[in-house]
């Protein structure tokens, strides 16, 4: 039987929120953000452990008590300089402790990523588990698309027809993403899926909504602190 396993990529320094302290840390509902996504997965029950990967000189971490989740947390001090490098390393290093199995399911899923729910990451599982190359969850582009000159004016409107915007988590075998991110070493991936895409296989899109958004700019902060109170005190 194929299990599924977590693995948040947490070894960015999330330099667009103008911060010293990594976006992964920042503060939000009393947490840092990676607090809000290690809850949601962890209490999944059918996750049976969560990796996180940190940079090797992370010195946060270890700052803040993560008792509550010792039953399925795994910390990997091995991120590296790319988003993509930090998965790899971090498949890998779970696969040399003996942790992992090539036809294990892996959900990767973005820190920075705090409003994910419990139903969301239901329906990417229960659409995924036997789908042969597995999938994202993804939000079809609700607004008019318009491709800039390079100087912030219009060239021209690009068609949304079936166009969506990839979220997190991203679930793949670990065998097969493994080679997806050893094989895409000289393109630019942003996202698993895309290296996926690079082997000419077709992830299947799960459709999710907006409250899964990623925080990047400060006042993204402010919305996911709202999502986030108002759950907690409906
Ligand atoms: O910067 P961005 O929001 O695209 O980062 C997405 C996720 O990838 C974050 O969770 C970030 O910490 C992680 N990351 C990483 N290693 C890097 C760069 C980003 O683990 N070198």
């Amino acid at each position: 039987m194929s299990q599924f396993f977590a693995l948040i990529p947490a070894a960015g320094s999330g330099s667009r929120m103008g911060n010293e302290l990594p976006k992964q840390y920042l503060p939000l509902c009393d947490r840092p953000m990676i607090y809000h996504a290690i809850k949601t997965l962890s209490n999944n029950r059918s996750i049976a452990e969560v990796f996180i990967v940190l940079a090797p000189d992370d010195t946060h971490w270890s700052q803040y008590d993560w008792s509550e989740f010792s039953q399925k947390l795994t910390v990997l001090h091995c991120g590296g300089a790319t988003r993509a490098d930090s998965v790899l390393n971090g498949l890998t290093a779970a696969q040399q402790q003996g942790l992992i199995n090539p036809q294990d399911w892996v959900l990767v899923h973005d820190a920075a990523r705090p409003c994910l729910t419990s139903d969301q990451l239901d329906k990417l599982i229960s659409e995924l588990a036997s789908d042969a190359v597995g999938g994202l969850l993804a939000v079809p582009v609700a607004d008019t698309l318009k491709r800039s000159n390079g100087d912030n004016h219009v060239k021209q409107t690009e068609s949304r027809d079936n166009l969506w915007q990839a979220q997190t988590p991203q679930m793949f075998r670990y065998e097969l993403l493994t080679r997806a991110l050893q094989n895409a070493t000289n393109i630019n991936v942003t996202d698993d899926a895309s290296a996926i895409e690079a082997l000419g296989l077709h992830p299947k899109l799960v459709p999710s909504d907006a409250y899964n958004f990623k925080v990047t700019y400060p006042q993204d902060l402010a919305l996911a602190e709202l999502i986030i109170q108002k759950r907690n005190h409906p």
